[in-house]
Order: C-alpha cells, then sequence, then structure tokens
C-alpha cells in the first residue's frame, strides 16, 4: 500500500486537469458538493460522507441532446470527467446505470464514453449522514469496486490503494508522489472503517431495516398490502427522491427545433409523476400515487435483484434527506418487515 501527503495530492489532481474535467466535493452550506477544480484549488474536503449531489449527474445528464437531424451519437465534446472523493454508495449507483445504459447494440454512447474515459479518485466515509443505511443493503462504508484509485483519510495524508490498470498505471506514472505507507496508519485505516461501519449498522437497526436478503421477500409479501397507500399519503409527487437517487435512471426523449434543426433531447424522468407510464389513448397502468410509490420501491428491492443480482439502493438516504413530504425510506423498508 501506498502513501500521499494532502500537498502531493494537490499536485496530483493539478496535473490531472489537462486531461480530464476534474470534479472536487466541496463544504457547502453544512454538506459536500462537487464542483470542478480550478487552476491552483487547493479548496475540497476528502472523507466526511457522500456529497447531496449523485454522481450520476456526470455521466447521465440532466439534460442532453443526443441527436440532430434524426444523426444519433452526438458524443460530448467536452475531456472525460475525473471524481475525486467518490463513495461507496454512489460507485455503487454505477453497477445499476452499467446495466441499463452500457450494451453493444443499444448502449448509450455518451455515457459509455464517460465511464470509459473517465476517472474515478473514491474515498473513505470518515463519518455518517443522518440518513445513511448502506450497510443493509450490503454496501460497506468504504469503496471497494468502480475506482481507479482509492483515498483512505490519515493523519497528514491518504493510504492509497489502486482498484484498476488504468489506477494502477497513474501511480506509476507519478510515482514520486508517493510513499511506502506507515503500518501505523494502515492500522488507523483498518479502525476507521470498523468504527464507521459499526456506527451505520447501529443507526439502520435503530430504523428496524430488514437483512438485505430479505428486502425483496418483504416486497413481494406486502404488494397488495395497503401499507402503499399509507406511505404516500405525504407524498407531493415532486420526483425529487428520482432524481437525487445514484441508481434511478429514467428519462425521456422529447424533440426540439433550434437553429434551423431538429435536436432530440434526452432528460431525467421520475416514476413517481403521473404522467410517467401515461400511453396513448391517455391510458395510464399506474395512475394512482401509491401505485407508483409501490413501483418504485419494486424496483428497486425486487425488479433488480431478479434481473441483475444487485439491489437497485446504495442506502446513500439521499431521497430521505429530499424528501418534502418527509418519507423514509428507512421507516418504509421497516414497515414492510411487520
Ligand atoms: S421526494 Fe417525497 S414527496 Fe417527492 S415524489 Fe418522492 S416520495 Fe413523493
Ligand atoms: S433509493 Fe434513496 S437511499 Fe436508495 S440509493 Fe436511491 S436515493 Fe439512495
Amino acid at each position: 500500500m501506498l502513501f500521499i501527503n494532502r500537498g502531493n495530492l494537490d499536485q496530483l489532481l493539478e496535473s490531472l486537469r489537462g486531461d480530464y474535467r476534474v470534479y472536487v466535493p466541496r463544504s457547502m452550506g453544512g454538506s459536500t458538493g462537487y464542483s470542478l477544480l480550478g487552476e491552483s484549488d487547493t479548496d475540497y474536503v476528502i472523507g466526511s460522507i457522500r456529497s447531496f449531489d449523485p454522481l450520476k449527474s456526470f455521466y447521465f445528464l440532466s439534460r442532453e441532446k443526443v441527436a440532430e437531424d434524426f444523426k444519433p451519437d452526438i458524443l460530448r465534446d467536452e475531456k472525460p470527467p475525473c471524481i475525486v472523493g467518490a463513495k461507496a454508495c454512489d460507485l455503487k449507483g454505477f453497477r445499476i446505470l452499467d446495466f441499463v445504459f452500457i450494451d453493444d447494440e443499444f448502449g448509450d454512447p455518451t455515457y459509455m464514453k464517460a465511464r470509459k474515459d473517465g476517472l474515478i479518485i473514491s474515498a473513505d466515509c470518515t463519518d455518517v449522514g443522518e440518513t445513511c443505511f448502506c450497510t443493509a443493503v450490503d454496501i460497506n462504508p468504504w469503496p471497494e469496486f468502480e475506482f481507479d484509485i482509492n483515498l483512505s483519510p490519515v493523519d497528514e495524508g491518504f493510504i492509497v490503494t489502486t482498484g484498476s490498470e488504468k489506477g494502477r498505471d497513474l501511480v506509476e506514472s507519478r510515482k514520486n508522489l508517493f510513499s511506502d505507507a506507515p503500518e501505523d496508519q494502515v492500522e488507523a485505516v483498518k479502525q476507521n472503517r470498523s468504527n464507521i461501519k459499526s456506527r451505520v449498522m447501529t443507526s439502520a437497526q435503530e430504523k428496524g431495516i430488514p437483512v438485505a436478503d430479505r428486502l425483496k421477500w418483504v416486497i413481494k409479501k406486502h404488494y397488495e398490502s395497503d401499507i402503499w397507500k399509507d406511505v404516500s399519503e405525504d407524498c407531493v409527487e415532486c420526483g425529487a427522491c428520482n432524481t437525487i437517487c445514484p441508481t434511478c435512471h429514467c428519462f425521456l426523449l422529447y424533440d426540439q427545433k433550434s437553429d434551423g434543426k431538429l435536436a432530440r433531447y434526452r432528460m431525467w424522468d421520475s416514476c413517481m409523476i403521473n404522467d410517467f407510464a401515461r400511453v396513448a389513448g391517455n391510458e395510464n397502468p399506474r395512475d394512482r400515487l401509491w401505485m407508483r410509490m409501490r413501483n418504485r420501491f419494486d424496483k428497486k428491492f425486487n425488479y433488480f435483484p431478479e434481473v441483475t443480482e444487485e439491489i437497485g439502493c446504495s442506502g446513500c438516504g439521499r431521497c430521505t434527506a429530499a424528501c418534502p413530504g418527509k418519507i423514509d425510506i428507512r421507516e418504509v423498508l421497516a414497515k414492510l418487515e411487520v
């Protein structure tokens, strides 16, 4: 294992700006949010908890032109993204998005390009958010997959692990910035991971969330129950729970004339909105809000595990934090356990 101090990390990120759009997490009004790293910019925070914005927004943009005059493959004319400080829950999101958008024949070219050419420098969580419950969906609060380089914060720097060929090449090409990891600091990482994991587990257990392998079963058991009417009572159908979610990926396509050309755009959509499933003839298979709420939970905890063996939720807790109706996903799951 290797060690990098904060000054050398600043240099590493500065050097990456030539090839990537480097996004860093910064403290913003009591939370953490992403923005572009500028020249000689060292104002960023590694560690802490996940950002308020999901990382999908750099790969699957909220609104994007995908075709012009019936010609597809409008690839983004910009450098690929380098995301710094990505957390395990967002990396889990890629497992779902990759399933949806990566395919030889029908894949999304802009998403696939950003995933292939981008760089992920992830980081361990060093705190637990009020709404976090990653351990309940079998995710540890430190990155274990989908990263190129991972940073585990310790005194005066970071323990570095590599997770891909790209990450190993990057470290090799800038050897002078790294040194061997001191044994006591490697031990400190193990201690931090164990502390944070037990805090998340305690918080999830206190909420009464079913353990991961029961989630599919509890959704099936309550599919026809009145619980869905109860839990959707305070929903105002804003769609925030979908747009803020790192695993939600639904979109709609629309055409717009601009500069004499016909442009096709792709835009995030939300399965909580009434029109989402409406089809020709004004038929709507989910015309009641409780049906849409049930569908959202069914997709995440039943459908996705069935087709991908991955739970469609990373336990990031963003939907709970964003919901104006104060609907807490942990409380809904706990109700289903009864
Ligand atoms: S964020 Fe809350 S209020 Fe908005 S659609 Fe989702 S559940 Fe409903
Ligand atoms: S459903 Fe909620 S807790 Fe689960 S990944 Fe999406 S935003 Fe995070």
